[in-house]
Parts: structure tokens; sequence; C-alpha cells
């Protein structure tokens, strides 16, 4: 498709002056993307899945999906903004249209970042319709009490997502029944209950801890009907599988065009050290299951846009990319022998913010959970 080659040129051109020097400095410092994130922004791209009437360019996940494999492949890290895309969609499908009104031109233009989606707790990990934070309806507003964990972005957002639970587990009518969302606005919120701790960990992701203390939401801001807010961060998460797979390809391809390139310069008895084929076969491997995968993601991104079920595509495109980005890591860094260590080649960095994908937002054990209860068949495992 012509405009999607288009919108990948652009996304090139805007990358060339983010190059992975810039990415490796955030990475040491710990620091966050803000020119980047506001020149992509700028550009109409973080804001291409927003309507047009709300001030987005109003494209599909179709296109999000090149911009984000894009920024991928050029050794940038989306992750550090992806969310917008997928989290905006909540608000787009569930929220009133005041709130659209209130927020989507914000988002769409940069005023407002919607980065943030909190979701996961320390003591029930992915069994998400156990969380316990809980949302007490007082007055005008929801009061919340509980605990977050791995929330990213949340100090480089404006605006969060979060799920908490409106109803006690002994009083709801299904597994999912009595979550609701809400929409935070985070500025002042430290003032008003909410403590933020920030996590030393493994890539420069931005997670945090959230400590909610009589932190008071008002009721205007619940996002979608009460009690039903896991279908509101259901129909977030096809998208984030979807984009985050597209991620996973964007990673792959990196990890291939570098391997590639060292393979046929790098010069050990006497030649390139890709004329051995134990060097140039799993790299060719990779490949030709990294164009497998993409076929997935292309599949599900289309099933998307199309408003058909996509859960089974968006599972599959998002373990088949995970696994490729990470094999074809791992094999560039095998052929760049010792120097596939060194920091100043910055596999070692893509390498560890790709491994990500394995366990977030999703686990590849959930993701064959899924596959074979919901699509083979197979007894429920919990
Ligand atoms: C850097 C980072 C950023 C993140 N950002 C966010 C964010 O912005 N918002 C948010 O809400 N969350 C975020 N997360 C949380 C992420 O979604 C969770 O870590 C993930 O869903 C797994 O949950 P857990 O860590 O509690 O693992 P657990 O649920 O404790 O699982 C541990 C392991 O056991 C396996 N396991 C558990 N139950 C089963 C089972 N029944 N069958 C088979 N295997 C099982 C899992 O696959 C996993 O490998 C982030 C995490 C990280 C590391």
């Amino acid at each position: 498709m012509e405009h999607i080659e288009e919108i990948r040129q652009s996304i090139r051109a805007i990358c060339a002056s983010y190059d992975e020097n810039y990415w490796r400095e955030l990475d040491k410092t710990g620091g966050y993307p803000t020119e980047f994130v506001k020149e992509i922004t700028r550009s109409g791209f973080l804001g291409c899945l927003i309507p047009e009437e709300y001030g987005g360019t109003g494209l599909g996940l179709v296109e999000a999906c090149a911009v984000l494999e894009e920024i991928s492949r050029s050794g940038g890290h989306p992750g550090a903004a992806h969310a917008q895309m997928y989290v905006m969609g909540c608000v787009l499908k569930h929220g009133s249209l005041a709130q659209k009104q209130k927020y989507l031109p914000e988002i769409a233009n940069g005023t407002l970042r919607l980065q943030s989606f909190g979701v996961t707790e320390p003591t029930t990990g992915t069994d998400t319709t156990s969380l316990k934070t809980t949302a007490r309806r007082d007055g005008d507003d929801y009061v919340v009490n509980g605990q977050k964990v791995w929330i990213s972005r949340v100090e480089h957002s404006d605006l969060m997502v979060l799920l908490a639970r409106t109803r006690p587990v002994e009083e709801r009518t299904s597994k999912t029944d009595g979550l609701s969302c809400f929409i935070v606005e985070l500025e002042g919120a430290r003032e008003n209950g909410l403590t933020i701790k920030p996590i030393d960990a493994m890539i420069n992701h931005h997670a945090c801890e959230l400590f909610f203390d009589d932190f008071r939401i008002p009721a205007s801001n619940l996002l979608g009907e009460e009690h039903k807010g896991f279908r509101v961060i259901m129909d977030g998460m096809n998208a984030e599988r979807i984009l985050i797979a597209a991620e996973c390809i964007g990673d792959a391809r990196y990890f291939t065009d570098k391997a590639v390139a060292y393979a046929k310069e790098r010069e050990v008895f006497g030649r390139p050290i890709g004329q051995n084929q134990g060097v140039s076969f799993p790299i060719a491997e990779n490949y030709a299951r990294l164009e497998a995968a993409n076929l997935m993601v292309e599949k599900a991104a289309q099933l998307f846009d199309a408003g058909l079920a996509c859960g089974a595509e968006a599972n599959m495109a998002k373990m088949l990319a995970a696994d490729v980005s990470w094999k074809a890591g791992d094999t560039c860094l095998q052929t760049h022998g010792g120097f596939g260590m060194s920091r100043e080649y910055h596999i070692e960095r893509k390498l560890r913010e790709t491994r990500l994908y394995q366990i977030a937002p999703i686990s590849t054990n959930l993701i064959l959970s899924y596959l074979s209860e919901h699509v083979l068949g197979m007894p429920r495992s919990f």
C-alpha cells in the first residue's frame, strides 16, 4: 500500500534526528524522550488513531503499526510513547461525548499526554479480575484505596486510565463484574493521596509503584459503565497486543539488518564471518520467522480495523513477534561476538527492551492458555 510506505518514510526521516546514541543516553540516565514524543505528536503520528473530528488523523491500526515498527527498526524505543495509541482507544470507544470532547483534541495536539494504564497489582498480577484496589462512591466522587505496580510513564503523563474494584468480590455477578475504569488527571494527584515510587528496572520504561490513600476521582471521570470496566480495558488490550507485536517486528528487523551488515563486513580467518553458514543460517532462519510473524500482525491489524473479532490473531501476533524479536536479538549479539556486549553497539539495550514483550502486557503462558481454551476448546486451566 502506497500510503503505508509514505508513513514509513516520514517516520524514518523523523527518527534520523534521534539516533541510537540519543536512546542510549536516555537509557543510561533514565531520561524520557520528551523532544521525540513532542515531534512524533506534532507530526500527527502519535494521534493517528484519533478521528479527524477530534483533531487526529483518523487512520487505522495498520498505519499505527507501521509507525511503531519503523521507530523500533531505527533503533528507537517506542515503548516510551506507544500507550497513547491504545489507551486512547478506551476513551474513544467507551468515553461519554463530554469526555471525548474534553480530552481527545488536547491529546491529539500534544497538550495532554495519555500515556498511562493502571491495571497490574503486586499481589494479584496476571489474575486481573481478582485485583484489590477499591473505588468507593462518595457523593460526587469515587474514593480510591490500594496499590498498583509496574505502571509505566505515569510521571510523564497527564492522564491515566485506572482499573479499580467498585463492587466487592463476594457480591460480583461474574468473574469480570464489579471493576470500573476511570480517567485520572495526574496533575496535583500527589497532593491528593497518590504516592508514586519509580522502580529501578532492567529497561528504561519509567515504571512505577502507585499507592492510593483516599484518592478522590470525580464521578464524571468514570469511563464506560460502572462495574463493567473489564470490558473497557479488554477493548484496549487487543490494540495493545497488535501494536506491541509491530514493535517486535521492528526490533527483529533492526537486529537482522545489523547482523547481516556485520556478518558481511567483519573478517576473521581471512574471510567475512557471514561466509560461514554457522553464522548466516541463524540470521536467515530468523528472517523467515519474522516474515511469517509479520503476516500474523498484518492479519490481526486488518481484522481490528474492519471491526471484526481478532482476539486469537492479536494474541498469536504478539507471541510470534515477541519470540522472533528475542531470537533475532540473541543471534545479532552472537554474530557480533564480544563486541555485541559493548554498549557502543546498542544491541544489548535493544535486547533488554525487546525481552519485556514475553512478559508484558501479557506473558506467553497466558497467550497459550487463551489459545488452548478459547480457540482449541481444551479444558479451562484457571
Ligand atoms: C517494564 C514493565 C512495564 C509494565 N507496564 C505496565 C503498565 O503500564 N500497566 C500495567 O497495568 N502493567 C504493566 N506491567 C505489568 C505487566 O503487565 C505484568 O508484569 C504482567 O502482566 C505479568 O504479571 P506479573 O508480573 O504479576 O506476573 P505473575 O502474574 O506473577 O506471573 C509470573 C509468571 O507466572 C506465569 N503464570 C502465572 N499464572 C499462570 C498460569 N495460570 N498458567 C501458566 N503460567 C502462569 C506467568 O506467565 C509469568 O511468567 C509492566 C511490567 C513491566 C515489567
